[in-house]
């Protein structure tokens, strides 16, 4: 019987490379979905509907909160963002392992309402080299990069919260290092009760 998935939320300013991190993830595991999430952001450049967002209005977006089909959404810079609730359950009960990819308010309120979800920071190098990534992506205006780089220290601040804190110097590491987290915390003993209970019903088990 599957384990049930972890539910991870990841965090760290716009800029810092979460995207790339996941990206780079894929190469070392293939046994995580990330959350697709509901924005009120027009798409930029290559940004697919249902793939990278689901691009919604602002009362589409409202909709959606009020019958309860956000586990979380908060406001960024100006837009709303939210995760649906949409399947999530059975996907962790099928034993996928979730990344939610979510800003500091959303992510607090996921830690706050669900004690299973382990939440990884992403910290930039320095705030320096973050708005240099932010020019290099080419995808924001300079006064969205402005505002993001304004917003990023506010966010770094609260990296104390979170349970593991990794640094985007080096891209590969990095996601090595989150892929060491997945590891670790699939061990876990609230990760291990069908295990745990197969060895009480006198099967065999494997040592994942
Ligand atoms: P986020 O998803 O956090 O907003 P992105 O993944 O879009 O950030 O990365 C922002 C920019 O920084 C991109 O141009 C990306 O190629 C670049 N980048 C990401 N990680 C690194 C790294 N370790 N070193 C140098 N550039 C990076
Ligand atoms: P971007 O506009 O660069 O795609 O995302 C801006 C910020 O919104 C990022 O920090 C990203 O992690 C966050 N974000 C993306 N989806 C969600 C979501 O569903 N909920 C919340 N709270 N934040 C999100």
């Amino acid at each position: 019987m599957a384990s049930r998935g972890i539910l991870i939320v990841l965090s760290g300013p716009s800029g810092t490379g979460k995207d790339s991190i996941l990206k780079e993830l894929r190469n070392l595991r293939n046994d995580f979905e990330i959350s697709v999430s509901c924005t009120t952001r027009g798409p930029r450049s290559g940004e697919v509907n249902g793939k990278d967002y689901y691009f919604l209005t602002k009362s589409e977006f409202m909709d959606k909160v009020d019958s309860g089909d956000m586990l979380e959404w908060a406001t960024f810079c100006g837009n709303y963002y939210g995760t649906p609730k949409h399947e999530l359950e059975n996907r962790l009960n099928e034993g996928l392992n979730i990344i939610l990819e979510i800003e500091v308010k959303g992510a607090e309120q996921v830690m706050k309402n669900s004690s299973e979800a382990v939440s990884i920071f992403v910290l930039p190098p320095s705030v320096q080299i973050l708005k240099q990534r932010l020019k290099n992506r080419g995808l924001d205006s300079d006064e969205a990069i402005e505002m993001r780089t304004r917003e990023a220290e506010r966010e770094v601040a609260l990296a104390k919260n979170y349970d593991y804190v990794v640094v985007n110097d080096n891209l590969k590491e990095c996601a090595n290092d989150i892929s060491k987290i997945i590891d670790s915390e699939k061990l876990r003993a609230i990760h291990r009760k069908n295990i745990i209970k197969e060895v009480l019903n006198n099967e065999s088990v494997v040592s994942r």
